[in-house]
């Protein structure tokens, strides 16, 4: 990809700024060839990667060279777009938001600073995978267990900042984290919570510290650039429990929200379960091509042979309780005995103790399947991932699934969604997979997300997580008192970062020089 230079940036004070960069990193870690900057673009990108275009990737080892390119970069204005491992695919992958930027890559910084098994908790770097903490805590014989997306090749502390989320107790990576040092956007560096007392014993341990609590206002930010994560473990428990459900039509969704939300809401259940339709094991493991070549998105009778086949229900949804034997035992029959009120299809039950394979745990074990979606329609696959949060009831859900559906059937894509159920709401991720180019179906893509947001908007949903193409379309969805908290949050970004340098355009946000979309 060849050379597009940020705003307010002539291409002379570029050089200047990698020069200046080169000589904080050392000429290996300033990567600014074409074939570099394909490197960082949107990997799954919906025909639309020439929106989000780097212009250089720069990739410093410590906290001290983080901090001198922060403030060259202040010097010659040029944006940075910070990444962890860069594996937010879907969302945009390692690309930043703004054309121009240059990425400031993470991935070398890489150290597990603490691990601490009495109080659970570990201290890292943004560059420390979940294979690489997952690999550390078994070869160190800890019993700790992780939270781990469906997708794990990136970053511990990347997702937690976009709020990703796994599938035990400990599933909303963002709440576990407790204590941050952050990379301030004019080079200054802090401690949040207790962590800001030079000799804290409990920075790891008490989340609030003293006065305002300013872990939160660095996740989905662009407010600074995190270079430690504290972030709780989850002590290994004595046994867990799964149960894997499959419903066999599409409308039993309502019913299973409505019997598990209020068992999630009291800690029966204690982690989020995942209601996924059943397309998204098949997509993982055949193509498409294999059932169906005609026109349009895959007709109900070939989804219905698909499952017949496959020995699958519409919905599967896999739940898991975790903790002592006796209490998941009692559990699952509360579970059980809501089921067998809808329904008598077969619950499989499986178990698992401690010193048993971890794999049939439960634990967050990293894996990399769920990426083989994106080979379900052939070609160079992609996905993009539309995904907002409603309250956790079958009227939202019902209403919710069926116009997505309809919406997915409008122009030919195959519905795959699921709703996790947390203690209060449900995330609804829908995913579309398409052929990267194949420019008719991507350019209906890009349309249709559009459409899936105004349709939310409509019914009061949020997005807990968008694409960089969509960050400004979703901020101005949050309109209550003529965009109030845009106000909020342009106020904090002009005081923290007045020269703009710092993400632009992340989550909507714009610095005050870069502001044109006003809606
Ligand atoms: P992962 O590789 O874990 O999937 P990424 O590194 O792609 O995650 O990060 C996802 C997004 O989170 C980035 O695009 C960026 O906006 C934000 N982010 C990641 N790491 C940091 C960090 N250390 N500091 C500030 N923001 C970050």
């Amino acid at each position: 990809m060849r050379l597009l230079l940020p705003p307010r940036v002539t291409e002379k004070s570029f050089q200047k700024a990698l020069d200046a960069f080169t000589s904080v990193v050392g000429k290996q870690w300033v990567l600014a060839t074409d074939q570099d900057r394909e490197t960082f673009m949107d990997l799954y990108a919906a025909g639309d990667a020439d929106a989000h275009v780097p212009s250089a990737a720069v990739g410093p080892q410590s906290v001290e060279e983080v901090q001198a390119i922060v403030r060259i970069a202040n010097e010659y204005k040029v944006p940075l777009w910070p990444i962890s491992r860069g594996k937010n695919l879907g969302y945009g992958a390692a690309a930043p938001c703004l054309t121009g930027t240059v990425v400031l890559d993470l991935g070398r910084m890489n150290r597990i600073l603490e691990v601490n098994e009495r109080f659970g908790y570990c201290l890292i770097e943004p560059g420390v995978g979940f294979f690489d903490l997952f690999d550390y805590l078994r070869a160190n014989n800890i019993k700790l267990w992780m939270s781990v997306p469906a997708n794990a090749w990136g970053s511990v502390v990347g997702n937690a900042l976009e709020r990703g989320y796994g599938y035990t107790p400990y599933g909303e990576n963002t709440r576990n984290i407790c204590g941050l040092e952050v990379v301030l956007p004019n080079g200054d560096l802090v401690r949040t919570g207790t962590g800001a007392m030079a000799n804290s014993t409990s920075w790891q341990l008490f989340k609030y510290g003293y006065g305002p609590s300013w872990d939160q206002l660095f996740v989905q930010s662009n407010f600074g650039i995190v270079t430690k994560m504290g972030m709780w473990l989850m002590p290994e428990p004595e046994a867990t429990l799964g149960l894997n459900i499959q419903l066999p039509h599409p409308d039993d969704v309502g019913w299973a929200v409505d019997e598990l939300a209020p068992l999630r809401m009291r800690g029966v259940i204690e982690q989020s379960p995942s209601i996924g339709n059943s397309l998204r094991f098949v997509a993982t493991r055949t193509q498409r091509s294999e059932w169906y070549t005609g026109e349009g998105a895959l007709p109900d009778h070939v989804l219905m042979e698909i499952l017949q086949k496959n020995g699958l229900g519409w919905w599967t949804i896999n739940l898991r309780l975790y903790g002592y034997e006796e209490v998941n035992e009692v559990h699952a029959r509360i579970i059980q005995q809501a089921f067998r009120r809808h329904t008598q299809q077969e619950i499989q039950v499986v178990k698992w103790h401690r010193g048993d394979p971890i794999e049939d745990s439960g634990a967050g074990v990293p894996s990399t399947q769920a990426l083989q979606i994106i080979n379900w329609r052939g070609g160079r696959g992609g996905h993009i991932g539309f995904s907002p949060v409603l309250p956790a009831t079958s009227e939202h859900v019902l209403k919710q699934f069926h116009s997505t559906k309809r919406r997915y059937e409008e122009i030919g894509v195959d519905y795959y969604g699921s709703f996790t159920l947390f203690e209060r709401y449900t995330t609804n991720v829908n995913m579309m997979v398409y052929d990267r180019d194949d420019r008719e179906m991507t350019s209906k893509v890009r349309a249709l997300f559009k459409v899936l947001i105004a349709d939310a908007a409509k019914e009061g949903y949020s997005e807990y997580r968008t694409h960089l193409s969509y960050m400004d379309d979703v901020a101005r969805t949050f309109d209550f008192n003529n965009h109030a908290l845009r106000r909020l949050n342009e106020a904090v970004k002009d005081t923290l970062d007045p020269n703009g340098i710092l993400a632009p355009g992340k989550q909507g946000i714009w610095p005050r020089a870069l502001r044109t979309d006003r809606a």
